[in-house]
């Protein structure tokens, strides 16, 4: 940091990733990125479109794009928003929405991402706290605010918020808008997507990272009513008009049109999850209820920063974050069964090793 610094950059305490190893191979469960490769059909089109036509922009307002996923979830493409990822949809998402003078609300526990935005766009916020069970409580987000975002499946928890909650948070908000983070929701979860019609406060956002494998692609996408997309494309085009490349786009429209790849890779995770957690729970761990690609959890007797260092040792990257009511906690990521079998073997010498 120096003299050339802005005032705000100055302020700013920027968002950490998990780390990406460059020096030794790690059976790697510290990102939530899928084990499985991406579809063939994603692929394939990925190579199709590596050819002369890359000298030409991209379309920037990515038509086909929208309208597969508009297809996909029973949508008018004018309600589809798409970006960089769904971190850049979610920082749009926060200069669209929200103004300085009235406080957003989201989770003390939830995706870290969320402060790192509002600071940066000056925007003031309340964290609710979860209960002791991880669970979110929704009185506090009934109270008149500047808005609320809630990842759900939440994260690094893996609890879901019924949709029954979601409608009470957007009944009660009728003059806000309500960000739905469902970056996890295809393992098992249930959307919002189809309170969209009923509600023009709502947003929900995905994201092609996680279960159609697609992290390094970069593409995430905002759905609502055509009213927030505008809000949307307005911030989007005051930015930058090409957010999504052209192997971005062919990509991710090869992904969405292999529907059987990305529901049987699903239910792989889904299974591998469950046996993940139940073996867990047999050496003594205590595991939250999960519908993501991940498990958080504790153990009684060993500190989390400890298994951390251990899995390291022995070859596995898991997640730990150093903060208050979570500091007893991992976030293991869902692997394939092997790498998960690998992950209790160590786990079982780390625990009786006490
Ligand atoms: N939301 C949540 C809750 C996440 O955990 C992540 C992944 N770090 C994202 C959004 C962003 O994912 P991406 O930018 O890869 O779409």
């Amino acid at each position: 940091m120096n003299q050339y610094w802005s005032a705000r950059a100055r302020a700013l305490t920027p968002y950490v990733p998990g780390e990406q190893p460059r020096d030794r191979k790690f059976i790697k469960l510290n990102t939530n990125e899928n084990p499985y490769p991406p579809s063939p059909m994603a692929l394939a089109a990925i190579r199709e479109a590596a050819c002369d036509t890359l000298r030409l922009y991209p379309d920037p307002d990515c038509t086909t794009l929208r309208e597969l996923l508009g297809a996909t979830y029973g949508l008018k493409p004018s309600r589809v928003f798409v970006g960089n990822g769904s971190d850049e949809v979610l920082a749009m998402c926060f200069q669209a929405f929200f103004d300085p003078d009235r406080p957003i609300l989201f989770a003390d526990i939830t995706y870290s991402f969320y402060p790192v935005y509002a600071d940066l766009y000056g925007l003031t916020y309340r964290e609710v706290p979860l209960d002791e069970h991880f669970a979110l409580p929704l009185e506090p987000f009934l109270e008149p605010n500047g808005g609320v975002v809630i990842a759900n499946p939440n994260a690094p928890t893996g609890r879901e918020l019924s949709l029954c909650g979601i409608r009470a948070i957007l009944e009660a908000n009728p003059g806000a808008v309500v960000v739905v983070d469902e970056a996890y929701v295809d393992f098992g979860a249930h959307s919002a997507v189809e309170l969209i019609d009923r509600y023009p406060n709502l947003v929900v956002v995905q994201t092609m990272s996680k279960s159609r494998s697609l992290a390094g692609l970069r593409v995430g996408f905002a759905m609502g009513n055509e009213e927030l997309i505008a809000a949307l494309n307005c911030v989007k085009n005051s930015f930058n008009s090409y957010t999504l490349d052209r192997l971005a786009l062919a990509g991710a429209e090869g992904a969405l049109r292999d529907r059987d790849y990305l529901r049987a890779t699903s239910m792989k995770i889904q299974n591998t999850r469950e046996c993940t957690a139940a073996h867990l729970k047999k050496l003594g761990f205590v595991v939250t209820d999960s519908a993501a690609n991940f498990l958080f959890v504790s153990h009684p007797d060993v500190p989390a920063k400890e298994l951390l260092d251990g899995l390291r040792q022995r070859g596995i990257l898991v997640r730990w974050w150093d903060k208050p009511r979570i500091r007893d906690y991992l976030r293991i990521t869902v692997g394939t069964d092997q790498e998960m079998q690998a992950l209790c073997v160590a786990m079982a010498e780390l625990v009786g090793e006490k």
